[in-house]
């Protein structure tokens, strides 16, 4: 049986009601999806249950980058750093295809919050603490040197600049690359099931009541030990269940991106710069055609599910990015798409968003339930192996303990031993294609060793252009349980946010090839046409 496919989900599904889990893990983000994944490799039966689709919440709408945390320094918080500096390593070599190099760029300028000495002695300390292969080590930059690496920099107030290293990933691409490897190794992950309540006895969690969102049934599960991993949703969870109502809380922060066209906005390359009206710094990032600039940083207390953009937001950043870049001139109509998103963060009195810590926390409610929240992408490794760490407490005592192995486990697709790998695997299957090979180097940047699979689909037909697009849906759906229209151009390919011009020419036909595979009620066409609609316009609606 194919471990995450769309047409095996109800099959899956059904078999989750009758096995007795080691764990449960409510939560299918980038926290959830690292659980299960440290879960299978320990041998641990395990289930996950995701209310959307898979990294719905938080974890396809961060800055997508993989950080060596150096923003973490002018909190003082350099374990942190160490930490983030080394996972950032584990996963390059663990999803190569997925985590790219970025050399970033970062102005000083007159009165700005660094000088060239602090950003020097910042960017030297960074190295040493995240242990920064010597390749990537921070160069400093004379006014010149800066402004020629970009030279839409504003020359009235560059005085030198910092280079060095982020890593760039696609955070919902990242997720599933996990479940898909947990999946092989015998976990069982499910969108679409939304948990609505525990089941207790004595005063003890011992499984959970959920809906199966697509056929709309209503389902039990079981498990020794269940974890909530729901991200911003952790507190809503936590009520949930008897004496849990206590004790520290979230803080949800929202930040927002915004995208351009390339022509638009011409960077060389990745740039952090200061914010002139406040202490805080954003990125712009290019990504293929485009460019993404981001990120805000505010108290947030509406719709969880889905949190607006509102002008000031939009206002803040292009005002940004024109003081930072004054021949840009940028207009809210020169957005082509934008996402928004919210930080699950442990809330801190007095406090202001941006000085929140973003270490993760682990409570433990009186009832038994397991719950994680704060964190980062660039740390969902090492969270993942602390709560399996506290799951064993509370597994039967026969369970032996066995240590975490991740750190060692290549992720689906990522099973390049080098850079030259990757490129040759590139070179090898472009040649098999006629037309422009644009299309195979992205797919092998999405899926990795993976797109092996696409391509041999296609080649099997005509190996049309055509065949490939087509054929990356038939896996989507066969391979990451893609179900809706909306799952594949946001969280698969990332289109809606990246390519959101094209859509309306990819959308009908993408439409009517699911409909057919998947065989769609009246009431899933319905749910399909209008999670597009309104993921369309929430993502340019300002
Ligand atoms: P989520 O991704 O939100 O996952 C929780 C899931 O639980 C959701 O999908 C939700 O649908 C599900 N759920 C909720 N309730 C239920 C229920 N009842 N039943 C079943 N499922 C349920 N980190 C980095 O390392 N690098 C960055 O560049 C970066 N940039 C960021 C930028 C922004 C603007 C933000 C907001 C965050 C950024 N982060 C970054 C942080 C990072 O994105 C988050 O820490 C991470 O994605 C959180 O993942 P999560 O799995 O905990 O939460």
């Amino acid at each position: 049986m194919p471990s995450l496919s769309a047409l095996q989900r109800a099959q899956l599904v059904d078999k989750s009601t009758h096995d007795n889990f080691d764990l449960i893990i409510i939560g299918g983000g980038i926290t959830g999806a690292g659980i299960l994944l440290d879960a299978a490799t320990r041998g641990l039966k395990a289930l996950l249950v995701e209310q959307e689709d898979f990294a719905w919440g938080t974890s396809s709408r961060s800055t997508k980058l993989i950080h060596g945390g150096l923003r973490y320094l002018k909190q003082m918080e350099f374990g942190l750093v160490r930490e983030v500096g080394k996972e950032r390593a584990v996963l390059y070599k663990n999803a190569r295809h997925l985590v790219r190099p970025s050399p970033m760029l970062l102005p000083v300028i007159k009165n700005g919050s660094l000088d060239k000495w602090t950003s020097s002695a910042a960017l030297w300390l960074y190295d040493r603490l995240a242990r920064v292969d010597k390749n990537e080590r921070r160069q400093m930059l004379n006014r010149k040197e800066t402004l020629s690496k970009e030279p839409l920099l504003n020359k009235d107030l560059v005085t030198a600049g910092g280079y060095y290293y982020e890593y760039r990933s696609d955070d919902a691409r990242l997720t599933i690359s996990i479940l898909k490897k947990a999946a092989s190794l015998g976990a069982v992950a499910l969108n679409y099931c939304r948990v609505d309540s525990f089941t207790e006895e004595n005063s003890k969690i011992t499984g959970l009541v959920f809906t199966d969102r697509i056929r709309n049934k209503k389902l039990k599960a079981q498990a020794s030990v269940i974890v909530n991993a729901a991200g911003p949703w952790v507190d809503q969870l936590r009520t949930k269940t008897a004496g849990d109502k206590s004790g520290k809380h979230l803080f949800l922060s929202k930040g927002i991106h915004l995208v351009f066209d390339r022509k638009r906005f011409p960077v060389r390359q990745a740039i952090y710069f200061d914010v002139p009206t406040d202490n805080r710094m954003i990125f712009v990032v290019p990504r293929d055609n485009k460019v993404y600039l981001g990120t805000t940083d505010t108290a947030y207390q509406g719709d969880i599910g889905f949190p607006n953009i509102t002008a000031t937001d939009v206002d803040y950043l292009l005002t940004a990015a024109n003081h930072m870049m004054p021949s840009l001139q940028l207009t809210r109509t020169d957005v082509e798409s934008s996402w928004s998103g919210l930080r699950p963060l442990i809330h801190e009195q007095g406090k202001d968003p941006g000085e929140i810590s973003r270490k993760d926390e682990i409570f433990i409610s009186t009832s038994g339930l397991i719950s994680i929240a704060g964190g980062k992408l660039t740390g969902y490794r090492k969270m993942a192996e602390r709560i399996i760490e506290h799951v064993y407490r509370y597994l039967p005592s026969q369970k032996t303990h066995v240590p975490s192995k991740t750190e060692e486990i290549a992720l689906a697709g990522g099973e390049f031993l080098s850079e030259k790998e990757l490129h040759q695997f590139i070179s090898d299957n472009r040649k098999h294609f006629k037309f422009d090979n644009q299309l195979v180097d992205e797919l092998v940047f999405r899926y990795g060793t993976d797109a092996a699979v696409i391509f041999e689909h296609a080649l099997n037909k005509n190996g049309t252009e055509e065949d490939l697009i087509q054929s990356e849906w038939t896996y989507a759906v066969e391979e990451e349980m893609c179900y809706y229209p909306s799952d594949f151009l946001i969280r698969r390919s990332g289109k809606l946010y990246f390519d959101r011009p094209a859509l309306s020419n990819i959308f009908p036909n993408l439409f009517n090839y699911m409909k057919k595979y998947l065989q769609w009620t009246d009431s899933q066409e319905i749910y399909a046409r209008k999670s597009y609609e309104q993921a369309y316009h929430d993502s340019l609606d300002f």
